[in-house]
C-alpha cells in the first residue's frame, strides 16, 4: 500500500472509531452514595416499559443514584412519566409543556395537566420556561409570545398546587427573571441545567432559587458555570443529568443516563473544595427536600 493510501485508511478508521465511541455508553463511575438525579428524561433514555425503567434505575442505584425525577416535554411524555413513576418507587415525575410545545396549551390539556400535577408521585411542574434558541430555527417551536403565556400559566399552577416550579431557560435570562418577578415566584423554583453567568447565578440565589447543574459544568469551556457552581450557597444547589443529553466530561457526546450522575457530582465537589462524599450527601438531601421525597 502506498503511504497516501495508508494515511487514508488510517483517517477512515479513526473516523469509524470516533463514531463507535459516540454510540458507546460511558463506563460506570465509582459509586458515590446518596445521590438523586434531579432531572432526567427516562423515555428518551430507552425507558419503554416497567422492565426497561427498572433496568435504568438498577444501573443508577449500583453507583449510588437512588432516586430520579423524570421530566416530561409534552402531553404524551407527561402521561408516560406519571405511569413510569407508578412502575418503580425510585422514580418521581415532573409534568408540564416544554416551551417548545407551549402552543399545545388549551382548555383540555390545561385540565389534564392540572389533574396530573396533583398526582402524589408528581413532584414538580416542569419543565416550563422560555427558550429563545429554537424559535426561527425550528418550525415546531412555539413563538416567544406563546411561550410567555404558557409559562405564566405554569407559574400559577405551581403556586396553586404548592409544588416546585422547574425552569427551562435557554438564552432568555432577562425575560425569564422578569416574568417570574412580575407573576410572583412559587416557594421553590429550580433552574434546571443552569446555564447563566455569575450575575444571573447571583440574582437567582438572591431570590432563593435553586440552581441545578448538569454535565455542562464539567465541560472544558465552562469556566463561568464553575464560578456559578462555587457561589451557590449549600442549601440551593442540585445536580442532574438531563439525560440522554449533556454527558459529562470526558464522555461529552456519548449517551447519558442517570448512572453517569457521579461524574458531575464529583466535578461540583472539586469546584467547591469539599469531599465528594459530603457533596453527594448535600446534593441528595437538597433534592429530597426540594421535591419533598422520602429517603429510599
Ligand atoms: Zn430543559
Ligand atoms: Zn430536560
Amino acid at each position: 500500500m502506498s503511504d497516501a493510501l495508508t494515511d487514508e485508511a488510517e483517517t477512515l478508521s479513526n473516523k469509524a472509531a470516533k463514531k463507535r465511541r459516540r454510540r458507546e455508553p460511558p463506563p460506570d463511575p465509582a459509586p458515590l452514595p446518596g445521590l438523586v438525579d434531579a432531572h432526567t428524561h427516562l423515555a428518551a433514555c430507552g425507558g419503554r416499559d416497567a422492565g426497561s425503567v427498572r433496568a435504568i434505575l438498577d444501573h443508577a442505584q449500583a453507583v449510588g443514584v437512588d432516586q430520579v425525577v423524570t421530566v416530561a416535554d409534552d402531553m404524551v411524555d407527561a402521561r408516560w412519566a406519571v405511569v413510569a413513576a407508578e412502575w418503580d418507587d425510585r422514580v418521581y415525575a415532573a409534568v408540564a409543556l416544554h416551551p417548545m410545545h407551549a402552543g399545545d396549551l388549551n382548555d383540555e390539556t390545561a385540565a389534564e395537566l392540572e389533574q396530573m400535577v396533583r398526582h402524589p408521585r408528581v413532584v414538580a411542574v416542569g419543565e416550563t420556561g422560555l427558550d429563545y434558541y429554537w424559535p426561527g430555527k425550528s418550525d415546531d417551536c412555539a413563538s416567544p409570545e406563546v411561550q410567555h403565556e404558557t409559562f405564566r400559566w405554569h407559574i400559577d399552577l405551581a403556586k396553586r398546587v404548592g409544588k416546585p416550579l422547574m425552569i427551562h431557560n435557554r438564552e432568555a435570562d432577562r425575560d425569564l427573571l422578569d416574568v417570574l418577578a412580575a407573576e410572583g415566584a412559587p416557594d421553590t423554583v429550580i433552574m434546571h441545567c443552569f446555564s447563566g453567568d455569575r450575575n444571573v447565578a447571583r440574582e437567582c440565589v438572591d431570590r432563593g432559587f435553586m440552581l441545578s447543574f448538569a454535565g455542562t459544568v464539567s465541560f472544558a469551556n465552562a469556566e463561568e458555570l464553575r464560578v456559578a457552581a462555587e457561589l451557590v450557597p449549600d442549601e440551593l444547589i442540585l445536580v442532574e443529568t438531563d439525560a440522554p443529553f449533556l454527558t459529562p466530561h470526558p464522555y461529552r457526546g456519548q449517551p447519558n443516563q442517570s448512572y453517569c450522575l457521579p461524574y458531575t457530582a464529583r466535578a461540583i465537589a472539586e469546584v467547591r473544595g469539599v469531599s465528594e462524599e459530603e457533596m453527594a450527601r448535600l446534593l441528595g438531601a437538597n433534592a429530597r427536600r426540594a421535591y419533598n421525597i422520602p429517603l429510599p
